[in-house]
């Protein structure tokens, strides 16, 4: 079964700053691939390369077995065109802690722009398709409110549905419920749990430690760039092995 994520040895720097120093990992297709560690490790990081929004200096990284960014040829790599990392870019849907909705469109329409700009799909079509999502989310009475109308994680909701409009292959998560108060973080993350039960591959990045026990099959613990330990959710938070683990959970958990 091909990885819908393979990292090997991948390196990332900002000038001098060696932020990723090393990744390998794999993230099996229907996985939820939760990624924790303190701030400043590299997790953002780590998923931009992922979507390409970053470049990376060394190591593999694939999607799906396609190599990010690169066509291989016998032993030489060459970077594709901008338009060919665009077509790579649309099967990979990204939730960040910031909501980003264009604040001049209602819910709905943010949730039909993108298959509409990017694909040319006829309106009707992405219409159809936005109301089904935002019913998914659990908002098709916000269907005509704009984002400033909305509460934090109801503007998340449209957000995770906006991605899933251009229906993804694979999506990432980077703290999508760190911005929202408390009392709103549920919702969010009942989406994001069905979503998994739906069986779409996610690398989430998160501080919900419930939600990794319960929704995650795996998890990472990143630190300076590193992975110091994988496993389990369970395993991994029960029993973390490392002394950075244990350290870093004692202040989270
Ligand atoms: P995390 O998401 O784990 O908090 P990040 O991936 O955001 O960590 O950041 C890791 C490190 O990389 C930080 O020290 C950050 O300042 C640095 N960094 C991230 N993006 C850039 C950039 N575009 N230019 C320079 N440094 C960056
Ligand atoms: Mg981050």
């Amino acid at each position: 079964m091909t990885a819908m994520v393979k990292a090997e040895g991948v390196h990332k720097s900002f000038g001098a700053a060696h932020i990723l120093k090393g990744i390998d990992l794999e993230v099996a297709p229907r996985e939820v691939f939760c990624l924790i560690g303190p701030s400043g490790s590299g997790k953002s990081t780590f998923l931009r390369c992922i979507n390409h929004l970053e470049q990376i200096n060394a190591g593999r990284l694939y999607v799906d077995g396609d190599l990010v960014g690169y066509r291989q040829k016998g032993d030489r790599l060459y970077e594709l065109k901008d338009s060919e990392v665009a077509l790579q870019r649309r099967d990979i849907g990204m939730v960040f802690q910031r909501f980003n909705l264009f604040p001049h469109m209602t819910a709905l329409e943010n949730v039909m722009e993108a298959p509409i700009q990017v694909k040319g799909e006829a309106r009707a079509v992405a219409r159809a398709r936005a109301e089904r999502l935002l019913d998914r989310v659990g908002l098709s009475d916000k269907a005509k409110n704009y984002p400033s109308q909305l509460s934090g994680g109801q503007q998340q909701r449209v957000a995770i549905a906006r991605a899933l409009a251009m229906e993804p292959k694979l999506m990432l998560f980077d703290e999508p419920t760190s911005a929202l108060d408390p009392e709103l973080v549920g919702d969010v993350l009942d989406v994001m749990r069905g979503l998994a039960e739906d069986g779409m591959t996610m690398i989430v990045v998160t501080h919900e430690m419930g939600f990794a026990r319960e929704v995650g099959d795996a998890l990472v613990f990143m630190d300076d760039g590193v992975v110091v330990e994988s496993g389990h959710p369970r395993d991994v938070l029960t029993n973390p092995q490392h002394d950075r683990t244990k350290s870093f959970l004692s202040k989270v958990l």
